[in-house]
């Protein structure tokens, strides 16, 4: 990355004024990898494309209308972008007009937080002393050692500009595990009307990289706790105080925020997690004992889930994956299952490609987010685990190509045409084979072909 820094200097010059900026600054000092480089420059989009070009690098014009171009240099995509100033922001989303070539110092103040503002001098990256070259008018660094997310400047006329920001504050919070500065917070709910008008898009990524964060508990307390969930997942406030019963020490919505803790980090098993008790809410009962019941909330979860995705344009990919871990999480098999039924459950899940590990995954933190000390659900789970994966390696016939004789072989057997019937036949024998999957051979399921065709 540096060596193809120190080119991108090379080609745009001494006067280029060439930084690091943003998010790339901050996680270089909080020793975080893996973000972008994003740079910033006194020269004009055009001149960058010009003298990139000139040193023989790929220019592609990305965001000229805000003064970004992206230069492929060493393999890495660099955007950079022309220190600019942003005009009035009529729309809560974007600035009417933007200006190009203003100081470094205006540039860092349109950024959105002190942790977000600073600046690194790209001649300073290799130096032993290059945190004392760091341009910090904000207070950045203070604030990233408070561990805090804080506005650059008024957060109520920030706020006001873009409607993305409050939730960007809560995305901040839960990835960088930092707490939100008071009067910041205190901003969010005065500015609802704006974070409205946001697209669901940004709103999108945005709760993605708030849920597959470290903290993702905090960033949905104050995602609760600011008004925005009631703005963008309002399908979710019902969950909050909502009593479970004795087999629960937490209300549904802390349920909730544990159980995403408690996945593994990735977005399906996240928003899975998020969205997995969302139809407790409707379905909740209590019987004469006055036990409480959720009976078929797994369907309604679905339901909502599938709704609240498509609405903020969630990919096909991701809701089928998040779809498949809701179907699934209320299946709790105990150990007087029979090998059939647990393969029955394997083959629920090959038929929703489930890898049946993720499935044990959300299993097991679903379980563990019940709130009764960590781990006592865990001998038991894995002595399932163990089961279900030996069942899994004798690699059991679960569906129709895996039979022993195909539907030509079965046609000519009883010498009929194909048809519905070879269907059902077909579905009949993988059910029989559940229970004795050692008889998937021609002559096995022979027997069985005829017997099922000699029934009236
Ligand atoms: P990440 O590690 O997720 O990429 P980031 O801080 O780099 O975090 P980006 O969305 O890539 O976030 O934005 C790059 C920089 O642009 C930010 O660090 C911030 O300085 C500025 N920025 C981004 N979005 C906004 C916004 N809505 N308002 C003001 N400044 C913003
Ligand atoms: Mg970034």
């Amino acid at each position: 990355m540096i060596d193809a820094v120190r080119q991108l200097q090379a080609a745009l010059g001494p006067e280029s004024g060439l930084v690091l900026v943003g998010g790339a600054v901050r996680d270089r000092l909080l020793a975080r990898g893996g973000g972008d480089w994003d740079l910033a420059s006194a020269l004009l989009p055009e001149v960058v494309t010009t003298r990139a070009q000139e040193a023989g690098l790929k220019v592609f014009p990305t965001g000229i209308q805000h003064g970004t171009v992206t230069v492929l240099a060493g393999g890495h995509p660099f955007e950079i972008t022309t220190f600019r100033g942003d005009g009035d922001y009529l729309d809560g989303r974007h600035p009417v007009s933007v200006r190009l070539g203003v100081a470094l110092e205006e540039d860092l103040a349109r950024r959105d937080f002190t942790i977000n503002a600073m600046a690194l001098p790209v001649e300073a990256l290799e130096t032993s002393d290059w945190r004392d070259h760091i341009l910090d008018p904000f207070g950045g660094r203070r604030d990233l050692e408070a561990r805090c997310v804080r506005a650059v400047g008024d957060p109520l006329k920030r706020f006001a500009e873009d409607g993305l920001r409050p939730l960007r504050a809560c995305r901040f919070a839960a990835q960088l595990d930092f707490t939100v500065e008071a009067a910041t917070l205190a901003a969010i709910p005065e500015r609802l009307e704006v974070a409205r008008k946001v697209a669901v898009e940004r709103v999108f990524v945005e709760l993605t990289k708030l849920l597959t964060g470290p903290a993702a508990d905090r960033g949905l307390e104050l995602l609760e706790r600011s008004g925005l969930l009631g703005l963008w997942l309002p399908e979710l406030l019902p969950m909050v105080g909502l009593g479970q019963g004795m087999h629960h020490r937490l209300d549904a919505w802390g349920h909730t925020r544990a159980t995403v803790m408690a996945v593994p980090p990735g977005a399906p098993f996240r928003w899975a997690a998020l969205l997995h008790d969302t139809g407790k809410p409707g379905t909740r009962s209590e019987d004469e004992a006055g036990n409480l019941h959720f009976y078929g909330h797994e369907a309604d979860s679905l339901l909502i889930a599938q709704a609240l995705l498509q609405r903020l344009r969630a990919s096909r990919a991701l809701m089928g994956e998040v779809a498949a871990f809701i179907r699934h999480h209320g299946i709790h098999p105990s150990p007087d299952w029979s090998d059939g039924a647990c393969r029955r459950l394997l083959r629920r899940l090959e038929e929703d490609r489930l890898p049946l590990e993720h499935w044990g995954a959300f299993r097991l933190g679903d379980q563990r987010a019940k709130g009764w000390g960590d781990d006592a659900c865990l001998p038991q789970h894995q002595a399932l685990m163990e089961r279900l994966h030996c069942l899994a390696e004798a690699v059991p016939p679960l569906n129709a190509k895996a039979l022993a004789l195909d539907g030509r072989a079965l046609m000519k057997l009883l010498g009929r045409p194909g048809g519905p019937w070879l269907g059902e036949l077909q579905a009949h024998l993988l059910e029989r084979l559940l229970e004795e999957p050692e008889r998937n051979t021609p002559e096995g399921l022979e027997a069985w072909v005829r017997a099922w065709s000699a029934k009236p």
